[in-house]
């Protein structure tokens, strides 16, 4: 699964602040998601979460419910003015519903990339004015966004990744914020160990490339959402090498609960490396 649609996922587990929040969540959301072809919306969705959430926001304050047509939800021209009438007026009076409406845009048309790669997060808006819209609400929670067209979509998009990670903090209610920033973290720390390498010793170099590979490993297990069920004495090895990137097996080994050695710090991290390959490509 992608950056993008762990963050989604992320979101969708997000409480409502006040009762007008869910409508400005589906104003944002269908700025960015929908075509509107013969007074139909369409929208398709793969994430599950997203898609219940979204049919119980509809259901809950519009009294819509839209067509399953293969992987595509219909809004029938009956509901299409009602729900376009709804959330074309003021929907983003106070703060929690500005918020809100952010979080529907970046559901309905947001990416944004691990932070592992280039920094980039953008929404893709299908009007000028929700575009408008979008950044001025982007400013005022001081953001600083830019803009651009690209085929018939317009693109507001950040850069920044301190302003990437608090926009993400803001939607999520925190937590997409910090899953960003222990990705950034992590990044860092695994450039120190390889810049360390480069000028230090063969050994060094050795260390800092199996401490990728098993970084690697844990963190596919992790976004696999496999990691819990790791047996205990595994998953403390493994975030024992996540905090310490630079140490060798031995010191790791000094730390676990039961002083374990070097060879059998080596074997319990093969373990996680061998389980991490059984999950199959990325
Ligand atoms: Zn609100």
């Amino acid at each position: 699964m992608s950056f993008s649609s762990d963050i989604k996922e992320m979101l969708c587990k997000t409480p409502y602040e006040c009762p007008g929040c869910r409508l400005s969540e589906l104003a944002g959301f269908f700025a960015c998601a929908g075509k509107n072809d013969d007074d139909e919306i369409r929208f398709s969705t793969t994430n599950k979460a997203l898609e219940e959430r979204i049919i119980k926001s509809l259901m809950q304050e519009l009294g819509i419910v839209p067509q399953k047509v293969g992987t595509r939800l219909v809004i029938c021209d009956k509901d299409y003015k009602k729900l376009y009438d709804e959330i074309s007026g003021d929907v983003t009076i106070y703060e929690c519903c500005k918020i809100a409406y952010l979080r529907g845009a970046f559901l309905g048309g947001g990416s944004v990339n691990a932070p592992d790669k280039k920094y980039h997060m953008e929404l893709g808006v299908k009007t000028q004015r929700d575009a408008d819209k979008l950044s001025e609400i982007l400013k005022e929670f001081d953001f600083r966004p830019k803009e651009t067209i690209r085929k018939d979509k317009y693109v507001i998009y950040i850069k920044e990744s301190s302003q990437i990670a608090e926009l993400l903090g803001y939607i999520s209610d925190g937590r997409a914020g910090l899953e960003f920033l222990s990705i950034q973290i992590e990044k860092e720390l695994i450039s120190n160990v390889q810049r360390q390498a480069n000028c230090d010793s063969a050994n060094l170099d050795k260390l800092a490339k199996a401490s990728s590979k098993h970084i690697n490993a844990i963190k596919k297990i992790k976004s696999a959402r496999k990691w819990s069920s790791l047996p205990d004495v595994l998953r403390e090895i493994g975030e024992l090498r996540l905090k310490h990137p630079d140490l060798s097996l031995e010191e790791l080994g000094k730390r676990t609960s039961q002083g374990i050695g070097k060879s059998g710090v080596n074997h319990r991290l093969n373990r996680i490396v061998e389980y991490a390959e059984t999950l199959g490509k990325d």
